[in-house]
């Protein structure tokens, strides 16, 4: 939202990103910024630096850095948004936009329909729901605390209770189905659990049916509820997450009910055993380490390996718990108690014993074809291992299961193809900058602009990581509070090391050098391109003059790309010897 953009803009003007920053660390003036020990990593000598002028931070130890919403949204643990708010309120700002109005009501009305469930329960209607809640180990005093509800049997209840707001409003939140013949309710005659946000308001809706198929039905998705971002139980695991760095994931609502009943008040639920990136990405915000707590045929299966691998991968540890077979988090906790759960979460399994446990169990190795099988399905599991440690154990225990030589193993298990042999996040050193880096960071020191480097290089010239920073800057958002926050965690921490980091760069020679060795050939067929357009329409318009002028423009560009072919040919050469770089500049 284009206003939203310009509000944070002026949000972050406001703001005094050194008293700020002061609330967690103790700031020193140094030169023209500020130096601190860095709350992110352990830091003996202050690594962070912090530059009121530019409105950044950066840790030069860790990597880190950003701007301020960032530091908040970091040290604080909050989403984008969340920490806007806080900080717009410290500074009497509102952020309330005409869509947060839409959304408002849409929230209200759910909490009232949540509200409506919840008397259900209570009434003579709800009486089969109580029993089974109380069956399940729930007392009446957790009702409350759960939101838990039911949902009248029925075809219309919610749409009719609920008809002033209109069919359309009740259908996009996921509680009128669209039939052949007309709307009705979604959930009906089912015991209601309702899914609460990160600040607990009810965004969605599960349903446990008491006969019949499917057994749990969960709100669709609607603008309100993101299944893929959201955690069921996230409101009442966060604080306690926060504390332990450690969060308990289980399949289901009850399995985390049961948990929080016995006092592990880190438990959340998937929603299912396909955990999905952005849940993932929820959870980091709170936790170093997940542990799993699935039934022991779910936690083996592939859609809950592959979620194992989406939490691996954005890096958090992960442990298996391993519950006896057949014991769901539910039942154990319910029959054996919250110590004996506790001792199950203790002993769980690092995540790479547990995978080759689970393939032990896949496949007879007894049998050639099993051995292959086997060798095939933990192939994309070890390349996705970066501790050389971890993978020479994990060829170690393979080639026992197979009955193979580790060297066998070794060249059956491919690597991954740029191998990093450490668990470190990647990060930037100045020392290592390229022509990339050194043009970035000039831009972003504001020593060049864009225009002056625009016909030799184009976005897509740089590589991956940077490409989000020299879009935007190629696309001339040159103000570095409003670029900052377009940018996501990984690309803020690269722009504020390319402004902040001490280093004096040779202008003059980085253009050179970027027009020497990057993209030019990219920028000058982009503009033959659309020159012929232009040189057509000033045929048509007979505007000879500017034809002439084209036709001119065009001749000298085709002798540019030849140059940019040769010299990037050159170019290519000299990468492999630094050192000729200079004789060639001669010749
Ligand atoms: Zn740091």
């Amino acid at each position: 939202m284009p206003g939203q953009r310009a509000d944070v803009k002026e949000l972050k003007a406001r703001l005094d990103i050194v008293s700020i920053i002061s609330r967690y660390v103790t700031l020193i003036k140094s030169g023209s910024g500020f130096k601190g020990k860095c709350p992110f990593h352990k830091d003996d000598t202050p690594s962070m630096t912090v530059s009121a002028e530019k409105g950044l931070w950066h840790c030069f130890g860790c990597g880190e850095g950003g701007d301020v919403i960032g530091f908040v949204m970091q040290i604080e643990r909050l989403s984008f948004l969340e920490a806007v708010r806080r900080l717009a309120e410290e500074v009497g700002m509102s952020f309330d936009t005409a869509e947060d109005g839409a959304r408002d009501e849409l929230r209200s009305l759910m909490a009232d329909v949540a509200n409506a469930f919840s008397n259900n329960l209570r009434s003579d209607a709800g009486e089969k729901a109580r029993d089974y809640l109380l069956n399940r180990g729930y007392p009446e005093s957790c009702w409350m605390t759960y939101g838990l509800g039911y949902a009248l049997p029925g075809w219309d209840n919610v749409k009719r209770t609920f008809s002033r707001h209109g069919e359309a409003i009740l259908l996009k939140l996921g509680l009128l189905v669209q039939g052949d013949k007309g709307t009705y309710d979604r959930f009906r005659d089912r015991t209601i659990f309702p899914i609460l946000d990160l600040s607990g308001r009810p965004v969605g809706f599960g349903g446990r049916t008491f006969e019949g198929e499917p057994k749990y039905l969960n709100s669709s998705q609607t603008p309100l509820f993101d299944k893929g971002r959201l955690v069921y139980g996230i409101s009442w695991a966060r604080e306690r997450m926060s504390q332990t760095r450690t969060a308990v994931l289980v399949e289901g609502y009850t399995d985390v009910l049961s948990l929080h009943q016995a006092d592990i008040t880190n438990a959340v639920g998937s929603m299912g055993t396909s955990l999905t990136q952005g849940q993932a990405e929820l959870l980091k915000r709170f936790v170093d380490e997940v542990v799993i707590a699935y039934d022991q045929d779910a936690a083996g299966s592939a859609a809950s390996l592959k979620g194992m691998q989406i939490l691996r991968n954005i890096g958090l540890g992960v442990r298996v718990a391993q519950l006896p077979v057949g014991e769901d988090p539910d039942g154990f906790v319910r029959n054996q108690g919250s110590e004996a759960m506790q001792e199950i979460l203790d002993a769980a399994l690092p995540f790479h014993e547990f995978f080759i446990e689970s393939l032990k169990a896949r496949h007879d190795v007894t049998t050639i074809r099993g051995k292959e099988q086997l060798l095939e399905d933990a192939r994309e599991f070890y390349r996705s291992v970066r501790s050389s440690a971890l993978r020479e154990e994990i060829e170690r225990q393979i080639a026992d299961l197979v009955d193979l030589s580790v060297e066998s193993v070794r060249r059956e298990l491919p690597r991954r193809p740029h191998p990093r042999d450490d668990e470190s996040p990647p990060q930037v050193i100045a020392e290592h900058w390229g022509i990339e880096e050194h043009l970035l960071a000039l831009v972003l020191r504001g020593e060049i602009t864009w225009d002056a480097i625009e016909l030799h290089v184009l976005p897509e010239d740089f590589s991956e990581a940077n490409q989000p920073i020299a879009q935007r800057l190629a696309a001339g958002l040159s103000d570095l509070s409003e670029l900052m926050s377009e940018l996501d965690e990984e690309g803020a921490r690269r722009a504020s090391f390319y402004a902040l980091a001490p280093l004096e760069i040779d202008v003059e020679r980085t253009i050179e050098d970027a027009k020497r060795r990057m993209g030019h050939l990219p920028a000058i067929e982009k503009r033959l391109a659309i020159i012929d357009s232009e040189i057509a329409a000033s045929g048509e318009t007979e505007d000879w003059k500017r034809w002439e002028e084209l036709m001119k423009e065009k001749a000298d560009l085709r002798v540019a790309s030849i140059r940019a072919m040769d010299a990037k040919r050159r170019g290519m050469h000299e990468q492999q010897s630094e050192e000729e770089r200079s004789e060639s500049e001669a010749s």
